[in-house]
């Protein structure tokens, strides 16, 4: 029998521990390590400390030397992206060379930043610190920086604020938060943590987040949601991570043909006494929809009466904003909608749109032609759209799906808000219990 082939996914501490500890421990097959970064396997605790003061070397970072791969016969396939994993016929997809077929795939994928969706993000010397290359850009520019703004104070906001003043650059942070590292510390702790930075000389902005950031190319000022102007030449934003688990299970599909289509709208509502579930089978995997038939009867109507046609079988996901909304329904896949009747139901008062929460589009005041059809799938603890949008129902199982989905418009891996790679809706189907 020839010897069994190891994938790793994801070429960091998790994945490179793991490649070496195979080896260490005996395992003689074929290990392939495959990694997105351009870097062999290091450790990152270092980059919001020793390494940003410039304190520590490269090499020291590394989970094995350099050369420790090549001589114990661990492939590395580094600068390469795992695209999708197919369980059943035991292959990855790669961005770049042929599919590997594996006996066993371990998946060490870890986390992503979580992006900040506000207006000027994309400018110059924004930044969020995960790499190496992230770290070295940042000690670079930081510099040459007059003034330096940290969004966040969790861990990495607090020690990459605490390491630049200690070199000398001048620092201001703005967290939405009472104090530093409220979630994990609560008041009394972050407090400390707080007047000790302030006794450092960071400037601290609490209970107010950065509504935009402004400049001519390169940024020169974050404007609060208080409305202060912080002037300054660089910002690290450490506002949380995401799980990386986009390349954990969606199997590649071709895009759908997106066909123009009409449909007149239901006459009969749905059992308000009965259970209705809508399970949305996806090629990242399923999802399941209980409607709100009691508080939104023609929208559940018209959204059973679209799922008993076929309409959402074949159209994608066509828009991703990452922590927020995944949305779906739009046969043609451009914003313009479907069918064209409108969901006239209000949502219920204090309705939140929250993690899972269904909504569809929209009241009878949308023009013709851009509601009744699309859905919207809420992926933040709180998304805040506005009560617009009729309440379809709420995800009850399956929401790690949708989280996977809500991930692939990931500006932080290249994403615009359009699906980085194509999420067909297979089928959806409705059950009644
Ligand atoms: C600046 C910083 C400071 C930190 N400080 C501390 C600390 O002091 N103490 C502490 O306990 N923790 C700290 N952490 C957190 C710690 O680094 C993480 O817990 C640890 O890195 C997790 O390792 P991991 O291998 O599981 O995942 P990750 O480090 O997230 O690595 C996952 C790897 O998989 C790659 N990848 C993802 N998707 C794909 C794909 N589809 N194809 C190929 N490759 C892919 C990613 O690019 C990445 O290289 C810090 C993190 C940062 C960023």
């Amino acid at each position: 029998m020839p010897p069994e082939t190891v994938v790793v996914v994801g070429a960091s501490l998790a994945g490179g521990t793991a490649a070496a500890t195979l080896r260490d421990a005996g395992f003689d097959g074929r290990i392939v390590l495959i990694g997105d970064e351009p870097d062999l396997p290091y450790q990152r605790p270092p980059l919001s400390k020793t390494y940003l003061r410039g304190e520590a070397a490269r090499e020291t970072l590394l989970v094995r030397p350099d050369d420790w791969w090549d001589t114990q016969g661990v492939e590395t396939r580094l600068g390469t992206r795992v695209t999708a994993i197919d369980p059943t016929a035991r292959t990855v997809m790669l961005t770049a060379g042929e599919p590997i077929v594996f006996d066993r795939c371990l998946i060490a994928t870890g986390v992503r930043n979580r992006p900040l969706g506000v207006p000027g993000a994309d400018l110059e010397g924004v930044v969020h610190l995960r790499t190496i290359a992230d770290c070295d850009r940042i000690r670079a520019d930081a510099a040459q920086a007059g003034h330096v703004v940290v969004v966040g104070m969790g861990f990495i906001g607090a020690e990459v604020a605490a390491s630049l003043r200690s070199t000398g650059v001048d620092v201001t942070v703005v967290e939405i938060f009472q104090t530093a590292l409220f979630k994990v510390l609560g008041p009394r702790l972050g407090g400390v943590l707080e007047s000790i930075h302030r006794d450092h000389g960071v400037t601290m902005r609490f209970n107010d987040g950065v509504a935009r950031f402004e400049g001519s190319g390169r940024v020169e000022r974050v404007v609060t949601r208080d409305g202060d102007v912080i002037e300054c030449d660089l910002v690290v934003i450490g506002v949380g991570t995401l799980p990386a688990t986009d390349a954990a299970g969606c199997v590649p599909v071709p895009r759908p043909d997106g066909k123009e289509r009409t449909e007149k709208k239901p006459t009969s509502k749905l059992d308000p006494n009965k259970t209705y579930d809508v399970v949305i089978h996806t090629n990242c995997g399923d999802f399941t929809v209980r409607l709100a038939v009691k508080t939104a009867p023609n929208t559940t109507a018209s959204f059973a009466s679209l799922v008993g046609k076929g309409f959402y079988d074949g159209t994608v996901f066509h828009r991703i904003v990452p922590g927020f909304v995944i949305q779906g329904g739009d046969p043609t896949g451009n914003g313009t909608g479907g069918p064209g009747y409108a969901t006239v139901d209000k949502p219920p008062p204090g309705t939140r749109y929250t993690h899972g929460v269904v909504a569809m589009a929209k009241t009878a005041a949308e023009p013709p032609g851009t509601g009744g059809s699309q859905f919207f799938v809420v992926t933040a603890p709180d998304a805040q759209l506005p009560p617009d949008y009729a309440l379809l129902g709420k995800t009850v199982k399956g929401l790690d799906v949708v989280d996977k989905i809500g991930q692939l418009g990931d500006p932080a891996t290249g994403g615009t808000g359009t699906p980085t790679e194509t999420v067909a809706i297979q089928k959806a189907t409705l059950t009644v219990h």
